[in-house]
């Protein structure tokens, strides 16, 4: 095992802070695993994932069981870690500028197009590795002006060349829920099966660049623009990258850690990247569904929250999941879902103001467009 460091810009005079990365097997040796936890920072069930998956790496790496490279970044956001105000951590915004850390991500597509096609073959191994190239090379070319900024750049300089990338995150109230570009389903679906995840939400574009986007989009957007060439020139779909949503911000817990860690573990076997026999496939909970089919049902009103259903239901167009009730007037206001699927997040605050989102259900038909994220 390797440890590496990388220095963030630094804001204020007399503070530096910096990632951490942990590096596992060999680099070049096999497919490349990147997994970090916490980038919205007060999101921990991924942090006790990470450190029960590093002592299982270390293990595996002695018993000289790693194909390729798996690099662990357990602490993906030092700046919000340090946030805190009146007792409460601040997760999800950096304070300073009300940026959301999982957003604003560099695009590198209109970088990495340029001058591109001479570079490419018929061969897709190779093809893959002169793109990795050219990204690497304008991440390394980009000047961060701020500390957020050089940690954005960071994480994305130390997993966009990997095979695949975890990004370990948790909802407020959730059931396990994944999040993934619509063409890396098929490489996705085993990953799901062995999470166990309730749903898993595909888009090719959520809207001002997420983590996870940033790490696998290149990858389409670049597949689509020379599908149509005279001479093939076949671009892979070469990053399988995940936000993997560990249910809820109080879901930490070693069991459950464990058990994450375990199913992360029978995924990398069964990709081949940890030799050995992996567990049978178990069946698939519920069909990927489009993130834009993913309905957020809000509140028209304020008043104290009851949830008539919880987590992991499979919710009817027209049930109604919450009432939202005015506690001066005695007014109840109904919430219902106006899709069928399977409710896989609850907000966990209980006093609603008006236009306060407070469920998410996973439809199967898509019926949004724009930013399909919530802020
Ligand atoms: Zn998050």
């Amino acid at each position: 095992m390797k440890t590496k460091k990388h220095p963030l810009l630094s804001t204020y005079v007399g503070t530096n802070r910096e990632i951490v990365s942990f590096h596992y097997g060999g680099e070049h040796s096999g497919e490349k695993v990147y997994i970090q936890s916490s980038l919205h920072a007060d999101e921990l069930p991924g942090m006790l994932v990470a450190h029960h998956l590093r002592r299982r790496f270390a293990a595996l790496e002695a018993a000289d069981k790693i194909r390729g490279e798996i690099v662990v970044v357990p602490v993906a956001n030092p700046v919000g870690l340090a946030q805190t105000m009146l007792h409460s951590q601040v997760g999800r915004f950096e304070m300073a500028t009300g940026e959301n850390f999982n957003r604003h991500y560099p695009a590198m597509y209109p970088a990495v197009v340029d001058g591109l096609e001479a570079k490419l073959s018929a061969d897709s191994k190779a093809n893959a590795r002169v793109i990795r190239e050219a990204m690497l090379h304008q991440l390394d070319a980009l000047v961060p002006k701020t500390e957020l900024e050089s940690m954005r750049r960071a994480l994305l300089r130390l997993s966009c060349d990997a095979d695949v990338v975890l990004d370990l995150h948790c909802d407020s109230d959730a059931v396990l829920h994944l999040y993934t570009g619509t063409p890396m389903w098929p490489q996705c679906e085993a990953l799901a099966r062995y999470m166990g995840a309730y749903a898993t939400l595909l888009a090719t574009e959520s809207g001002d660049n997420p983590f996870d986007e940033a790490c696998s989009q290149t990858w389409w957007q670049l597949a689509d623009h020379f599908k149509s060439r005279s001479v093939e020139l076949p671009i892979p779909m070469a990053c399988l990258s995940v936000t993997v949503e560990l249910r809820s911000q109080t879901d930490v817990n070693h069991a459950l850690a464990m058990q994450d860690a375990d199913n992360i573990i029978s995924f990398l076997i069964h990709r081949g990247v940890i030799d050995g026999v992996a567990p049978p496939l178990p069946e698939l909970k519920y069909s990927a569904t489009p993130l834009a089919g993913s309905e957020a049902i809000s509140s028209p009103v304020s008043g104290v929250v009851a949830f008539l259903k919880k987590p992991g239901d499979w919710i009817h167009s027209g049930e109604v999941l919450a009432e939202v009730i005015n506690p001066i007037t005695a007014e109840v206001c109904e919430l219902a879902s106006h899709t069928d699927g399977v409710l896989y997040a609850l907000e966990n605050r209980y006093f609603a103001t008006a236009g306060m989102r407070l469920a998410k259900v996973a439809g199967a038909k898509a019926f949004r467009s724009g930013k399909l994220l919530s802020a």
